[in-house]
């Protein structure tokens, strides 16, 4: 395993190795050493984290006590110094059962069906084996966002021919649109990056848009995808040919020119969080001020000095209202439910220089920082979103969901113990994890404080001329309104026409309740695979990348199978959809997103959860791996 990579070469007297090793984050720094040399004795016992996720996140350092911290990077140190003393030697191979052991000083005692996904969230997964060894196969993919790229990269490594059409100049997707101030990461990026490329240069652990824009432009450029995607290209339409069984898709250019191109399969990547959602409030076209959607961020308009409306108070406004508060002479935020929010004091913190010397000199260790950041994110948390049956609190669905709720307030009442008026609109009617958890490091709560900062909860009835009216009657007067109201995420794939066999359309077909077999399969869409499809979103177990990837996988396997038999396509079975889809709604009804206590983006119009998954990320890990025959009927 050549672990030496991307680690730069150091020399001892360089650096201050125990100053370093105060920043290191060790539940991952000792499996890392313990790979890096060989030495399993790093990985003993006493050093070992606890795994039990609390409320409010994990312990700092795995619950080690200072005594058992400060052995724990003597060992490490000694680690590090005899290994440079040895001239730092390749790592040695290690056995299953000493891989397993690592992982499991990371998780606690799991499954041994879980190590496969573990080597893949570590980057150890061979390329996957070539597919339909040259038959003559051509795939489209429509996106370069996240998913797109990793698709575009799974397909060249298995030397599939494909393309790539993308609307925008660049890659990024939704990164690439949202260049609203403020905009970051608040899921560590460590979690939302591929496991098939993984680096150690990050500065943030929730970083900004534009690193993140950054590292996939990089992903991109070093993976030598750009050749692959005809950028400013949008998709308008994609219709299956019943008689050539082929994918015929018609593409507009940025300067209007229209053309066709063919495919054998084609790969939806359009994302779900990229359509505007203006609230439907009367009057909003009267407003005489510019206005404005978080995702389509107006930078003509300077906001210096002016009376600036923001209605929302989800993800995107959370971060724009810090951001911009200062500057304008005053803000009106329009809330219609508080957000419950984690505290997280790194939220905007540069990662420790110390973790940083480590990930860029220690060969493998941001790779098991990453893999400790996944964990920490899979399994522990979900058991707090889980619904007890049992359970009759008004707002919590679990007595462990109701023990986070506690520590959620008891937050907010620290947060606002000299503003009760803002308290007292602060604390969510639903229970967590019914809709997406924000995170701050206090700015949110210092934002609200602000003298030029008013929080109104009166719902709006009314835009007019002048502002935003409210149902006591109040005009807010103001200069510019910025609607922070979320995404059309239920219109999965919309406005793009897809026409499937025997000139059935989509859209039709779904009436506005997406339905897709693991999110990637539909019934009537021959050789159709979609990514980040309905049912995949993630709010509290895995990543959408990791999902993204997964899918893919999924995708690949499919071709597989697909081109080594005789057939030209496959299409998923309704008994198979019906069956899925009879497990993923009883399961989203367990969740505290799927009760009838929250509306959230998560739901259609008619209430059913059609974005999250609602399962344990095992089970999508292992349900991607390879279609069942069974579940498709080939042509
Ligand atoms: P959102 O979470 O859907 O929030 C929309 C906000 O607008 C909510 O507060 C909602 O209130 C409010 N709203 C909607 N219609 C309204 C109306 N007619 N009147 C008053 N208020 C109204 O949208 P978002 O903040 O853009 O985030 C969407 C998703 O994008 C997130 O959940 C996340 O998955 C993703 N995102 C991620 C990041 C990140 O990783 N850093 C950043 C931004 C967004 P109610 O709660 O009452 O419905």
């Amino acid at each position: 395993m050549d672990l030496h990579g991307d680690a730069e070469p150091f020399t001892l007297a360089d650096v201050q190795l125990p100053e370093v090793l105060l920043d290191a984050e060790l539940p991952a720094l000792l499996p890392a050493l313990a790979q890096l040399t060989g030495d399993l004795s790093l990985v003993r016992a006493e050093f070992r984290p606890a795994i039990n996720a609390t409320p409010l996140g994990l312990e700092p350092q795995g619950g080690l006590s200072a005594q058992c911290q400060q052995r724990a990077r003597d060992a490490a140190e000694q680690a590090i110094r005899g290994w440079v003393a040895r001239g730092r030697p390749a790592a040695p191979d290690l056995d299953a059962v000493e891989l397993a052991t690592l992982l499991e000083f990371v998780t606690g005692r799991v499954e041994h069906d879980y190590l496969p996904l573990f080597r893949h969230q570590l980057g150890y997964d061979d390329p996957p084996d070539p597919v339909g060894n040259g038959a003559e196969f051509t795939v489209v993919v429509i996106g370069a966002g996240m998913s797109g790229l990793a698709a575009a990269h799974r397909l060249r490594q298995a030397g599939i021919s494909f393309r790539v059409i993308e609307r925008n100049p660049e890659v990024g997707g939704v990164w690439w649109e949202n260049s609203y101030p403020g905009c970051r990461l608040d899921t560590s990026n460590f979690s939302y990056s591929y496991s098939f490329a993984q680096q150690p240069m990050w500065q943030y652990q929730y970083s900004t848009r534009d690193s993140i824009v950054d590292y996939f432009r990089r992903t991109a450029d070093e993976l030598s995808l750009r050749d692959a995607i005809s950028f400013g290209i949008e998709v308008e339409s994609a219709v299956f040919d019943d008689r050539t069984c082929r994918w015929q898709l018609r593409l507009r250019a940025a300067d209007g020119t229209t053309s066709t191109i063919e495919a054998d399969a084609l790969i939806s990547a359009v994302g779900q969080l990229n359509k505007p959602n203006y609230p439907n409030i009367p009057g909003r076209e009267r407003f005489a001020g510019a206005s404005w959607h978080t995702g389509r961020w107006n930078h003509e308009v300077t906001l210096a000095g002016k009376r600036v409306a923001v209605i929302g108070t989800g993800a995107s406004s959370f971060q724009v209202v810090p951001e911009i508060a200062p500057e304008t002479d005053r803000l009106t935020l329009f809330q219609r439910n508080p957000p419950w929010i984690m505290p997280t004091p790194t939220y905007h913190a540069l990662l420790k220089p110390g973790l940083r010397w480590l990930f860029r000199h220690v060969p493998g260790y941001h790779r098991w920082f990453r893999f400790h950041q996944f964990w920490v994110n899979v399994e522990g948390r979900r058991q707090f979103a889980l619904v007890d049956p049992e359970w009759t609190h008004e707002v919590s669905v679990s007595a462990k969901n109701e023990a986070l709720r506690q520590g959620l307030v008891a937050h907010l009442e620290q947060g606002y113990a000299d503003r009760p008026d803002l308290l007292a609109d602060a604390v969510p009617t639903y229970p967590p994890y019914g809709k997406r958890m924000l995170r701050d490091d206090g700015t949110w709560f210092e934002t609200l404080k602000r003298d030029n900062v008013a929080v109104v909860t009166e719902p709006i009835t009314e835009i007019v001329e002048r502002g935003v009216v409210t149902a006591d009657g109040a005009v807010h007067e103001v200069d510019v309104i910025i609607y922070g109201t979320g995404f059309r995420a239920s219109d999965f794939l919309t406005p793009l026409r897809v026409v499937g066999r025997d000139g059935v359309d989509l859209h039709q077909q779904w009436q506005d309740d997406a339905r897709a077999y693991l999110g990637v399969t539909v019934p009537n869409f021959p050789n159709l695979f979609l990514l980040y499809g309905p049912n995949t979103n993630l709010v509290v177990n895995g990543s959408i990348v990791m999902f993204s990837e997964l899918a893919v996988d999924y995708v690949l396997a499919c071709l597989r199978t697909l081109l080594d038999s005789p057939h030209r396509t496959m299409e998923c079975r309704w008994d198979t959809l019906e069956k899925y889809y009879r497990r993923v709604d009883e399961a989203s009804s367990l969740m505290a997103w799927g009760t009838p206590k929250v509306r959230s983006w998560y739901q259609n119009a008619s209430g059913r959860v059609t974005q999250n998954w609602p399962l344990s990320t095992f089970e999508f890990w292992t349900r991607t791996r390879a279609p069942e025959h069974i579940d498709y009927d080939f042509g």
